[in-house]
């Protein structure tokens, strides 16, 4: 059950008001989260355990209380009350992360040389570009693979970042101590850019390291769905974070695996991002690198890659993470799949236009 509170109304009486209520009720718990809405705060009390037996009326009663609802699904925080238009995302280090800006995190599968990171880094800067994907934890299918250039790289990145006006980097991270790696490289190099935390989609299940993202609100979360399991499945998962408290989080369509979507590297599952901005109050984001997994391109000469970003966007994607190479030959990992810096205008012009016909269409 969620109660929703009128804003401006006192928390700490109502807190108790429906402590009291409760009192007949053993086992069910009142848990008050508050989100930073992009107009206003929104507080909410969440009633946890079996509720079934509690009437909706004396609670729906209490002053400052604006609406009681059932709630049947599982994911209550990342979920949509039913029909609320309340805008989705929030604002971290000067970018928007939300349903209404168009967002590229455009950059490197993983993070290899200093001069790689430098070129892709100038060429977002002359495209007035202030967010960037950097792997530098990689979690390979075989262990004899690049596993991304861990720590060490971290000072010089950071530094490259914050001298090209970069705001916010998407980093992979798949262990808590990962996690304390970023904080502690971040603070020594003095907090000179944002870090996205990602959470790939071999660990959409890892509830541990979901828990652990969810414990910490120094730094916002993007949460690739699984990429073998049902959409259902990666929205619970996705809860753990937000149960933990920490809300700002954007989740990632990246495909899901199927030998039926070959010769594509995954099932490209972009028809879903209406469906997850209906359930969800979550931004979404959609990854066409790891969706198509190739280069190739259409008679039209535009490669699959931009077509499947621009049916991400015209469904009302607001974040698309997409993988560049200044040199693909020379890159560690998914060589196969990086653009070059010289597709990065084409692609921005792309997705300006694609995403100005949205707007355009929407009532
Ligand atoms: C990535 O974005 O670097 C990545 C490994 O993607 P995924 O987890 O979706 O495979
Ligand atoms: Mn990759």
């Amino acid at each position: 059950m969620i109660i929703t509170l009128e804003s401006g109304a006192n928390v700490d009486e109502l807190m108790q008001a429906v402590g009291r209520n409760l009192e007949r009720h053993p086992g069910v718990t009142p848990r008050l989260y508050q989100f930073e809405g992009t107009a206003h705060r929104v507080s909410e009390i969440h009633l946890v355990g079996d509720t079934k037996q509690i009437p909706v009326e004396p609670l729906s009663a209490l002053p400052g209380v604006r609406s009681v609802v059932r709630v049947s699904r599982k994911y209550r925080l990342i979920g949509r009350p039913p029909g609320s238009h309340e805008p989705a995302g929030f604002e971290y280090n000067g970018v928007r992360l939300d349903d209404q800006t168009l967002t590229v995190f455009a950059g490197l599968c993983a993070v290899d040389t200093r001069e790689h990171v430098a070129a892709m880094f100038r060429a977002l800067a002359q495209h007035g570009i202030t967010t960037t994907r950097m792997g530098v934890y990689k979690p390979r299918t075989s262990p004899y693979d690049f596993q991304g250039l861990g720590r060490d790289c971290l000072p010089w990145l950071l530094e490259l970042a914050g001298e090209n006006g970069i705001r916010v980097i998407a980093m992979e991270v798949c262990d808590v101590r990962h996690v304390e790696e970023v904080r502690t490289a971040m603070e020594r190099a003095g907090n000179p850019t944002g870090v996205l935390l990602q959470v790939g989609t071999r660990n959409a299940q890892n509830f541990e390291l979901l828990k652990q993202l969810g414990q910490q609100r120094d730094f916002p979360v993007l949460f690739k769905r699984g990429m073998g399991i049902t959409l259902e499945e990666s929205l619970n998962a996705c809860e753990y974070i937000a149960s933990e408290g920490n809300p700002n989080i954007v989740f990632c369509l990246r495909g899901v695996k199927s030998h039926l979507s070959e010769p594509h590297r995954n099932m490209v599952d972009f028809a879903l991002v209406p469906v997850v901005r209906r359930l969800t109050r979550l931004p979404v984001c959609v990854d066409p690198s790891h969706s198509v997994g190739n280069l190739h391109r259409g008679p039209d000469d535009l490669p699959d890659i931009f077509h499947v970003t621009g049916q991400g966007v015209i469904a009302g994607a607001t974040m698309v993470l997409v993988e560049f190479h200044p040199n693909p030959a020379a890159a560690r990992c998914d060589a196969h799949q990086a653009l070059v810096l010289d597709q990065l205008p084409q692609l921005m012009r792309y997705v300006e236009r694609v995403r100005a016909a949205y707007e355009d269409v929407r009532p």
